[in-house]
């Protein structure tokens, strides 16, 4: 646990920069493009078939952007397109909110078969970020979208580590709503925290007291993956959330303004 500590710390040290970039959604895609995709991301996310049609428009061509801005590399497994449009989709579920959605610091997405060690590490991951890209787990990618009883989904932690990591440590595609947000959001939640941290029980995984970069991360998880058992048991986490994403999981169009 000390060698990943360490290694969150470095890759969250690095230098911040505040240029914004605004990222239009003007793309048209074409009818087979959003047939194909509507059909993988419809066969494994709720949250998509969930949307407006209006919206389902909108959520495929931020995924295609999305994929086509990044490098897939497979490791372990073949390279295969429907993998990396699902990946993709599990950044724009988080994003889905913010007018600055392609987390324009990462170009590089690595995908391995099943968990992994770095370095000389004895630890076993299945998802982490680093300044050189997103790396995930296919296997706990499945199972994450698979199982909606355990608040777990390392797809969408390891993008809440990535926009987080955009916004505040990245040069590029910075989204100031979301930053200013994050401020308040950090500030609002600190007594939630603190509570946890000092009664050592909560609704959430214990993994969420680590420090406050697994907080956020793990609090996005619980948001997506059971957002109504979070607004049962945590309401005013779910509240401070659904501001900073500018979402609503639990309303059919997610959206809470349309310009941030
Ligand atoms: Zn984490």
């Amino acid at each position: 646990m000390r060698t990943f500590l360490r290694k969150l710390n470095k890759i969250f040290s690095s230098g911040s920069d505040t240029s914004t970039a605004t990222v239009p959604d003007e793309t048209v895609i074409s009818d087979t493009i959003y047939n194909n995709y509507s059909f993988v991301i419809g066969s494994i996310f709720n949250y998509f078939n969930e949307l407006p049609e209006e919206e389902k428009k909108r959520f495929v061509t931020r995924v295609y952007r999305f994929k086509e801005s990044k490098k897939f590399h497979f490791i372990g497994l073949e390279h295969h397109d429907d993998t990396a449009i699902l990946v993709s989709a599990s950044a724009v579920q988080v994003t889905f909110g913010l007018k600055n959605y392609l987390l324009s610091h990462f170009n590089d997405i690595y995908v391995l078969a099943d968990a992994y060690r770095m370095d000389d590490d004895e630890e076993l991951y299945i998802g982490h970020v680093a300044p050189e890209g997103i790396y995930l787990s296919w296997k706990h990618f499945l199972y994450g979208y698979s199982n909606n009883c355990d608040n777990i989904n390392v797809a969408v932690h390891e993008m809440a580590h990535a926009l987080l990591y955009n916004n505040f440590f990245a040069q590029y595609g910075i989204d100031s709503h979301f930053r200013m947000n994050y401020e308040r959001f950090s500030s609002s939640t600190g007594p939630i925290l603190a509570d946890v941290i000092t009664n050592r029980r909560s609704y959430l995984r214990s993994y969420a007291f680590s420090n406050l970069h697994e907080f956020w991360a793990v609090s996005v998880e619980a948001f997506f993956v059971n957002p109504q058992g979070l607004k049962d048991n945590m309401a005013e986490l779910y509240g401070a959330l659904c501001k900073v994403l500018n979402q609503d999981p639990l309303t059919p169009c997610k959206i809470l303004k349309s310009e941030p």
